[in-house]
């Protein structure tokens, strides 16, 4: 019954127009083609109004690591809120699920980072965190180490503090002035920005340039370094290997606290628990959401080592901080089926020994002598592809051209969702993707590739 179903998208396409601002997005321009009709997902696809069947090479933003469609995710949420739909944590209460949760967390958090504060989204952790690392210096008395540091091109959230601690230029121009005291480095972006330098020297010089900044602004003025393991809406930026070391001892040669940003790296991605332990990075504090409740419902958090967390419940005062839906009692019973899954399927271990391996084996077997690519990076279920114009000399195609756009829009119309940054098309599955999946996947963007010369 075609006729009837197109019509249902047509009407649903005219409600959207009328009725609905869309986050990053030229609604203007959105409205006159209607925006696609999303209606189902089941494991790795999606099923759009018009019984198309997609393959999500993006696991929707970033987030939907356990796949759609998984009963036990639904039926934690379902059990919780007939017995509980809501309550807070604010006033000398707690909940079983919020609990339980912080206990899961801690359980597969790195190191000492034991304790867990709250959040919704990746960008109010990323708030938490700005929050949180300027109270810590305050209760040691040196409230002056109020500057973060963060990096060019870094995806922190699009809160006004995830924003202006971000370091996309595009996001600045909009809604400014930004949260003060936040100064940004280079990011160690190897194959685009390192000229002559191999690999190594790279690494030191982009970690070097943290140094600079400290001594610049005064290390007795920083309170914290602040960094995407491995960058994720930038383009899927892999650092070099000597990167993070380095970053970690010129932070603690001036007491300077780290904060690893695992919104995208966090549970799974690159084949850990957490990005830090892929790169070798200890961090004092790490924020989380997407694939914490493998996107399913909306919650975060941030946590925090013995250092900072003792000097939170030590210091006889409020922390004056928190959202409504903090600790969520049905987003996080959601989180806790969704880690207890995880463990269940061994999942971490899949994507590092089998799925991911075979995934970047795949990705450069298949794609890496195409003409359009010039250069494959990613480690686990997460890949950045650069596409250049000339391979040899690493030309890009004109901005005005947006080759990467165009690339998207070839796989959106051929069943297949890949996201473009720039000229960069990065890829971010469900970690629960198979080999004939993982098969499809690359075999279709191979089809879009070629569409796209
Ligand atoms: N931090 C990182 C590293 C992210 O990738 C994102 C989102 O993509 C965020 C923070 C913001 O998360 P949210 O969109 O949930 O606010």
């Amino acid at each position: 019954d075609n006729n009837k179903a197109s019509a249902t998208t047509a009407d649903i396409q005219a409600l959207d127009a009328e009725h609905h601002l869309h986050p990053f997005t030229n609604t203007g321009a959105l409205n006159k083609k209607g925006a696609r009709v999303i209606t189902k997902g089941e494991g790795v696809y999606l099923w759009d109004s018009e019984g198309n069947k997609i393959i999500d090479g993006m696991a929707g933003l970033w987030c939907v690591n356990m796949g759609y469609g998984r009963k036990e995710l639904v039926e934690a949420a379902n059990t919780q809120m007939n017995q509980l739909a809501y309550y807070n944590t604010f006033f000398q209460t707690t909940h079983t699920p919020v609990a339980e949760l912080a206990r899961e967390i801690a359980s597969v958090t790195p190191g000492d980072l034991n304790h867990i504060f709250f959040a919704n989204s990746g960008s109010e952790a990323i708030d938490t965190i700005i929050r949180l690392v300027r109270q810590y210096w305050a209760i040691k008395g040196k409230p002056y180490r109020n500057i973060l540091i963060s990096r060019e091109n870094a995806y922190h959230g699009s809160t006004v503090g995830g924003t202006s601690l971000g370091g996309m230029s595009g996001m600045h121009k909009q809604g400014a002035p930004l949260v003060p005291n936040i100064e940004r480095i280079r990011q160690p972006y190897w194959y685009g920005e390192a000229g002559d330098m191999s690999e190594e020297e790279f690494g030191i010089a982009c970690a070097k340039a943290l140094e600079e900044k400290i001594l610049e602004v005064g290390p007795d003025n920083v309170a914290a370094f602040v960094g995407e393991p491995i960058q994720g809406a930038g383009g899927v930026i892999v650092p070099p290997a000597n990167y993070w070391a380095e970053i970690q001892k010129i932070c603690q040669k001036y007491d300077i606290l780290l904060a690893a940003d695992e919104v995208i790296c966090g549970f799974g991605r690159t084949g850990s628990w957490f990005g830090s332990e892929t790169l070798g990075i200890t961090p004092d504090i790490i924020s989380m959401a997407k694939g914490l409740s493998s996107g399913y419902l909306p919650i975060a958090a941030v946590a925090v080592g013995d250092r900072i967390s003792n000097a939170l419940i030590e210091h006889d005062d409020d922390f004056n901080h928190g959202y409504t839906y903090s600790g969520h009692p049905v987003s996080a019973a959601v989180a806790i089926a969704n880690i207890r899954l995880m463990k269940e399927e061994n999942i971490v271990d899949y994507v590092a020994n089998d799925i991911g391996p075979y995934f970047q084996q795949k990705l450069r077997d298949t794609l890496g002598e195409h003409p359009l690519v010039g250069h494959i990076e990613g480690v686990g279920l997460v890949a950045g592809i650069a596409l250049v114009k000339d391979k040899a000399t690493k030309e890009l195609f004109p901005d005005d051209l947006d080759i990467g756009m165009i690339c998207r829009d070839h796989c959106f119309n051929n069943g297949l969702i890949m996201r473009a940054v720039g000229s960069r098309m990065v890829l971010s599955p469900p970690l629960v993707i198979s080999r004939d999946e993982v098969d499809e996947l690359i075999e279709k963007a191979r089809l879009c590739f070629d569409l796209t010369l």
